[in-house]
C-alpha cells in the first residue's frame, strides 16, 4: 500500500490540524488520542512516511527506529501523562485490512490508567 499524505496523522504532522502533544523529538510525535479507549491514550507515531508497523519495521533508518522507541519510553515515564506510577500499561499497533487500521500512518497506541479489557474482541 502506498503512503497517503491526505491522511489525519501526516496532516497533524504537518501542523494543519491540532493536536495534544505530550512529546516529541526529531522522529517522533506523541499525542493524545482523540476518543480514549482507557484513562490514558497516548499514540506515538514516527515523522516519517510510513504506512504501518511492516513498512516501518522494515524501510526506517535506525536513528528513525531508536527516536521512536525512546519516545514510547519518554511516554511511559513522563509526569502527567498517567503512565507514570509504574502499574504498566498496553502497547499495541493495529495494521491493515485484517488489523482493522483505521489511521494508515503507522501509530503505537499506549494505554493505560486501569486494567485493561480481554485483547481480542
Ligand atoms: P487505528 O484504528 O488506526 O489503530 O487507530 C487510529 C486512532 O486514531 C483511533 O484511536 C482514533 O481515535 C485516533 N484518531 C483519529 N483521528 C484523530 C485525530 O484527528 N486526532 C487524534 N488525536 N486522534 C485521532
Amino acid at each position: 500500500m502506498a503512503y497517503d499524505d491526505s491522511n489525519i496523522f501526516a496532516r497533524i504532522l504537518r501542523g494543519e490540524i491540532p493536536n495534544d502533544t505530550v512529546a516529541e523529538n526529531d522522529h517522533a510525535l506523541a499525542f493524545r488520542d482523540i476518543a480514549p479507549k482507557a484513562p490514558s491514550h497516548v499514540l506515538v507515531i514516527p515523522k516519517g512516511r510510513y504506512v504501518a508497523f511492516d513498512d516501518f519495521a522494515a524501510n526506517a533508518s535506525e536513528a528513525e527506529i531508536a527516536g521512536f522507541m525512546r519516545l514510547c519510553a519518554q511516554v511511559c515515564a513522563l509526569e502527567g501523562v498517567g503512565l507514570e506510577q509504574g502499574n504498566g500499561f498496553r502497547a499495541i499497533t493495529n495494521a491493515g485490512h485484517d488489523g482493522v487500521q483505521e489511521v494508515p500512518h503507522f501509530h503505537l497506541h499506549i494505554m493505560g490508567g486501569s486494567i485493561m479489557g480481554p485483547m481480542i474482541g
